[in-house]
C-alpha cells in the first residue's frame, strides 16, 4: 500500500501545534505496518530549511488563475526521518517565515495545485491520497472535479479534521483560482455562501475522519456550521484517536530534559526537571507546580486563567508556570499576574518545544479547560511523563482522561469551562497533592498507559481498507 500524506505541518518540520505531531509521527508507524507512507508540505523559510540541504527532483510552472508561478518539489539530501518527505517550494508564496497568515487562500491552493500536477508526473499514481485540514481540502473536490486531474478518479482519498473550527472560507470571487471544472458543480465548493474548503473536502472525500470518537460526535451537534453536513455524510465518517509519538515523547531518552526518568525513577526525575523550571521561573519548588502548555485562544478556554489563577493564587500555596501564545488582551493580563504573584507566578509569552518538554516533565499537574479540544495531545504527554492532566469532559480529553473519583480513575475532569470550574479543579489537584503517597502512586501508573500510535496506525490502514471493500 503506497499513501501520501498531504499537510501544511510536519513535525520537526514546521510546526503550529498538533496537526504537526500527527503528520511527523503517523507515516513512521504506518511504515512499520507495512505501508510505503509518505509526506508531502510545503516549503517553508524555517530553521528547518535553512540548517539542511535538499535537491531538485521536479520543476514546473502552476497557475492560479491569470498568474503562473514556478514551483520546484525538493527533498533532503541526505534522509533525516523514518518517511520519505517532499517539499513544495512555490518560492513567490509558500517560502516565507510563517505557516499561517492572511494570505493563506493563494499560498494553498498553490501548494494543492502544485501537489496534484506533481503527483501526475509519477509513473504509478499513489493508492491513497490522505489530507490533513482545510489547507487541502480542495484537494477531494479537484481530485474528483478538476478536467485536468482525471487521472486521478478513482484514487481514494480520505480528509482528516484536526479541527473543524478554521474552514479556510474564501469568497466566490476566486473561483477561478481552482482548475477548470465544469460549474455545474460549483455547488459541491460552497457552504453558507463561500467557497469552504473544509465543506468541499467532507463532500467530496471517499472517507472522513476526526482525531477522536468523542469529537466526531460532538461535531454532528455543534461544527461552526458544518454540523449538517456531517450528519448528513455520517456514513463515511468516523473517529480515530490520535498516538503519540512515543519515540520522540519518551522520558527515558528524551534530550531536551535536564533529568531523565523512567517509572522507576520518577520521583527524583521529576523533582530535577522542576528544580529547573523553579530556578529559571523565580517558582518556589516545595509548592505543587501547576501548568498550561498551549495556544490563547478561546477554544482553549486560556481567557479564563487572569481570573481563574488570581483567585487561586491569593488563596493557596501553589506555583503556576504558563507557556503560549494568542490573544494580545490576554497575554497581558497574564503579563500583569507575573507583577502581582512574583514566586508563584510566571509565564513565557511564546513558541518554546525544549521548554515544552521540560515542562511536561518538571510540572505536578497539567491544565486544559478547552472549550473544544479535537484529541489533545498534550494531555498525553503529560501522562507518559507522569504529570496529572487536569482537563474539561470535552472531545478527545473526555476519550483519553478518567477522572480520579471513578474506577481506575487518574486524573481530574471537569464539566463546564467557568472561572470557578478551573479554581475548583485545581483545589482538587491540591487534595491529591497533599495525600503524597496517592499521588506518587498516580504518577507510576500513567506513565505507563499506552498511548503509542500503533493502535491507531492500524485504525487507519482499516480505514483505506474499508474503501477497497466496497469499490
Ligand atoms: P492544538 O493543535 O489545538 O494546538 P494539540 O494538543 O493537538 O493542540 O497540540 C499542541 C501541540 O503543540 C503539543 O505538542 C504542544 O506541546 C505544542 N505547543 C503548543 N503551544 C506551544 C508553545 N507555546 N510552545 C511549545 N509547544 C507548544
Amino acid at each position: 500500500m503506497n499513501l501520501v500524506h498531504i499537510s501544511a505541518e510536519c513535525y520537526p518540520i514546521a510546526k503550529v501545534g498538533g496537526l504537526a505531531d500527527v503528520v511527523g509521527a503517523l507515516p513512521k508507524y504506518q511504515n512499520s505496518a507495512a505501508t510505503t507512507s509518505q509526506v508531502i508540505m510545503p516549503f517553508y523559510d524555517n530553521t528547518f530549511t535553512r540548517v539542511n540541504a535538499f535537491k531538485i527532483i521536479y520543476e514546473s510552472q502552476l497557475t492560479l488563475g491569470d498568474t503562473s508561478y514556478d514551483f520546484k518539489i525538493l527533498t533532503l539530501k541526505k534522509p533525516l526521518l523514518d518517511f520519505d518527505i517532499f517539499f513544495v517550494d512555490v518560492p513567490d508564496l509558500l517560502f516565507k517565515d510563517y505557516v499561517y497568515s492572511m494570505d493563506d487562500t493563494e499560498r494553498f491552493l498553490a501548494f494543492q495545485i502544485a501537489t496534484l500536477d506533481w503527483l501526475l508526473s509519477w509513473e504509478t499514481i499513489p493508492d491513497y491520497i490522505h489530507c490533513h485540514d482545510h489547507h487541502t481540502g480542495l484537494i477531494p473536490f479537484m481530485l474528483q472535479e478538476s478536467f485536468k486531474y482525471e487521472r486521478f478518479r478513482e484514487t481514494p482519498n480520505v480528509l482528516t479534521i484536526h479541527n473543524a473550527q478554521y474552514q479556510g472560507w474564501f469568497s466566490h470571487d476566486k473561483v477561478n483560482l481552482i482548475p477548470e471544472f465544469d460549474f455545474d458543480k460549483v455547488g459541491l465548493l460552497d457552504w453558507g455562501g463561500s467557497i469552504n474548503p473544509l465543506a468541499a473536502a467532507i463532500k467530496c472525500a471517499w472517507r472522513v475522519n476526526t482525531v477522536s470518537p468523542g469529537y466526531m460526535e460532538e461535531l454532528k451537534i455543534s461544527a461552526n456550521g458544518l454540523e449538517h453536513l456531517l450528519s448528513n455524510e455520517s456514513t463515511k465518517c468516523t473517529g480515530i484517536l490520535n498516538g503519540i509519538d512515543w519515540k520522540v515523547w519518551d522520558p527515558e531518552t528524551d534530550h531536551f530534559l535536564i533529568s531523565n526518568y523512567s517509572d522507576k525513577t520518577i520521583i527524583s526525575g521529576k523533582k530535577t526537571n522542576k528544580k529547573h523550571l523553579c530556578d529559571t521561573f523565580n517558582l518556589d519548588i516545595n509548592k505543587p507546580l501547576f501548568a498550561f502548555i498551549g495556544r490563547l485562544v478561546g477554544e482553549k478556554g486560556s481567557d479564563l486563567f487572569p481570573d481563574a489563577f488570581r483567585a487561586i493564587l491569593q488563596k493557596e500555596e501553589v506555583s503556576i508556570l504558563l507557556l503560549g501564545s494568542g490573544q494580545p488582551q490576554v497575554e497581558h493580563q497574564l503579563e500583569l499576574l507575573k507583577g502581582d504573584f512574583e514566586g508563584s507566578y510566571n509565564n513565557f509569552i511564546g513558541y518554546d518545544e525544549a521548554l515544552s518538554h521540560v515542562i511536561y516533565a518538571g510540572a505536578d499537574f497539567l491544565l486544559m479547560p478547552s472549550r473544544v479540544e479535537p484529541c489533545g495531545l498534550n494531555q498525553m504527554y503529560a501522562l507518559r511523563y507522569g504529570t496529572i492532566p487536569i482537563v474539561r469532559r470535552i472531545g478527545g480529553l473526555k476519550d483519553t482522561v478518567i477522572d480520579i473519583s471513578e474506577t481506575n480513575g487518574f486524573g481530574i475532569c471537569h464539566d463546564d469551562v467557568t472561572v470557578s470550574d478551573i479554581i475548583h479543579a485545581i483545589n482538587r489537584g491540591l487534595s491529591l497533592y497533599k495525600d503524597q503517597s496517592a499521588y506518587r502512586k498516580l504518577g507510576k501508573y500513567i506513565m505507563k498507559i499506552d498511548h503509542s500510535w500503533d493502535a491507531s496506525a492500524k485504525e487507519y490502514i482499516k480505514l483505506y481498507n474499508s474503501i477497497k471493500q466496497n469499490t
